[in-house]
């Protein structure tokens, strides 16, 4: 999910059946617990020793130059510390949006990709509308919800989609220790590896929030790991209300092509699920009338033998 998809979602038992609920905002224990291990104290300490260095830099005598270089040494190495931990990242994120609007207009392409699933109500109806439509498309899967439908998970694959995987909690990768992060990344690859009874370990990774730190990237990257962000936002988790659903479609016109981001999970408001519905069917009327092939990721980077690699 992108910066403006700020939703976290929350599994409730209600009535003997799970229901995933949306929130703007992660719960308090995960904020809580989340910022004071944060990978955003490295901001704070990045403060503190940049104010230390000024102040060093100050002073006049023999002692005070000596402290005010080190100091100086100090606060630059955090800041490049930062910058490397944080921009690095947000950097690969840009370009790899910007290579996937290449491929997809190349090849004039759509890519449908569903966030956070599976749902039990809302998964099997955007099954049954790919289906009719004989279309293919990536389900990033968040392993918790995998854990508790591994059925529907052997179905999406038995019926030739393509699984990905959004991590296990849905951590954010600067909001959390980056032990945490990686550990969060993994767990939902081996929730996966569970429910398809394979040992593969590796899927198409989509980040929460489209956030990796260093050590995430630095992961997924050593691993060969694809790392899929997307061109287009249906607005399914716009926090200022639901909007045209024909929105992605329109985008998707008017750039040639996309990889549209959509949620499948389920929401206690049905209005949610009924505008994924109905922009997904926009997008590939639209998609068919511009002579743009629907697509998994995986047929998007390797189109035919001897593509992409
Ligand atoms: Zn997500």
């Amino acid at each position: 999910m992108s910066r403006r998809c700020q939703t976290v979602v929350r599994r409730d038992v209600i009535d003997g059946n799970v229901v995933v609920s949306e929130f703007s905002k992660a719960p308090a224990r995960l904020r809580s617990s989340g910022f004071a291990r944060s990978s955003l104290a490295i901001v704070g300490l990045a403060g503190i020793v940049a104010c230390l260095g000024l102040l060093g830099a100050g002073y006049r005598g023999n002692v005070g130059a000596a402290l005010g270089r080190a100091w100086g040494f100090a606060a630059g190495l955090s800041l490049a510390a930062l910058l490397a931990y944080l921009g690095v990242p947000w950097a690969y994120c840009r370009w790899n949006q910007w290579r996937l609007r290449r491929w997809v207009v190349q090849q004039k392409r759509v890519v449908l990709t569903l966030d956070d699933g599976p749902g039990r109500q809302l998964t099997r109806a955007v099954l049954e509308l790919l289906a009719a439509r004989g279309v293919k498309a990536v389900f990033f899967l968040l392993g918790r919800n995998v854990r508790e439908n591994q059925d529907l998970v052997r179905h999406i694959h038995a019926q030739g989609h393509e699984i990905g995987s959004h991590t296990y909690d849905h951590l954010h990768a600067w909001k959390v220790a980056p032990w945490r992060s990686l550990a969060d990344i993994r767990r939902g690859f081996r929730a996966i590896d569970d429910a398809l009874g394979t040992r593969a370990g590796r899927y198409p990774f989509r980040p929460p929030y489209g956030k990796l730190n260093l050590m995430t990237l630095l992961y997924l990257l050593v691993k060969r790991i694809p790392i899929v962000y997307w061109t287009i936002d249906s607005g399914d988790t716009s926090r200022r209300g639901l909007g045209d659903n024909r929105r992605a479609a329109q985008l998707s016109r008017a750039a040639g092509g996309g990889v549209v981001l959509a949620h499948d999970f389920d929401r206690q408001a049905r209005e949610y699920n009924q505008y994924v519905l109905d922009s997904l069917r926009a997008t590939l009327d639209t998609a068919r009338e511009c002579g743009l092939q629907p697509c998994t990721f995986s047929q998007l980077r390797t189109p035919g033998k001897g593509g992409r690699r």
